[in-house]
């Protein structure tokens, strides 16, 4: 019987594929397109915004501050970029780094909802406003929700999803930074939370006709 293939060949095909993304404008002002890197087995993922100026030019994500911020956070809890998965809502720069349009988010959604259906990471780590409304698929903000886990089904998967402040929003406000590294620090704990059990359906009751009612005798017989 044909084994299936690696999740790393269906990746690599994937990035292949969205390389020569043209489903939106944003293809004509891009150096490349910035699929996402890291572990394509990675039981801890973290989705992102949109790359940068940075982000565009290597082709890699999060390597600007916030993601120097990123790496840091994830040191301290002894985990490297190589051992996760980092992706972003849009795979290509906004110019001037403006926020995603909703016409944007919706041509390149496709690829990051593949990217978690080949990855199965068991915690999704959002990271700030875009990335949470979109794979929460509720319109509550990050202010609201940050370090309140919450089980999904993304990408087929029960899939734990875990909204964060973002990086960049941290870099200049210290209480937002603090607490960004709180929410972090609970990372190492939920990656081994199990998806709950699923609640079982009852079995709904025989039918028992009531015994004040007489059976109804049909004519015809
Ligand atoms: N901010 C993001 O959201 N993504 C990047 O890749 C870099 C900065």
């Amino acid at each position: 019987m044909a084994m299936p293939a690696p999740a790393y060949d269906h990746l690599a095909a994937l990035e292949a594929e969205v390389s020569g993304c043209t489903r939106c404008p944003l293809s004509q002002g891009r150096t490349q397109v910035v699929f996402g890197s890291g572990n394509p087995h990675a039981d801890l993922m973290f989705v992102g915004e949109a790359p940068g100026f940075h982000e565009d030019k290597q082709g890699i994500p999060f390597v600007g501050a916030a993601g120097q911020l990123l790496s840091k956070l994830l040191a301290g809890i002894g985990l490297t970029r190589e051992e996760v998965f980092v992706a972003n809502v849009l795979k290509c720069r906004p110019p001037g780094n403006r926020d995603p349009l909703p016409e944007e988010i919706a041509a390149c959604e496709r690829h990051l909802w593949k990217q978690l259906e080949l990855i199965q990471p068991k915690l999704v780590a959002t990271l700030g406003n875009f990335a949470t409304k979109l794979l929460s698929g509720r319109p509550d903000g990050i202010t609201r929700v940050h370090g309140r886990e919450q089980w999904h089904t993304l990408g087929g998967q029960r899939v734990l999803l875990y909204p964060i402040f973002h990086p960049a929003a941290a870099l200049y406000t210290p209480r937002m930074l603090q607490t960004l590294e709180e929410d972090f620090a609970r990372i190492p704990q939920l990656i081994g939370r199990d998806a709950p059990a699923p609640v079982p359906v009852p079995e709904p009751a025989p039918f028992a006709a009531p015994e004040s009612v007489a059976p109804v005798q049909l004519g015809l017989f």
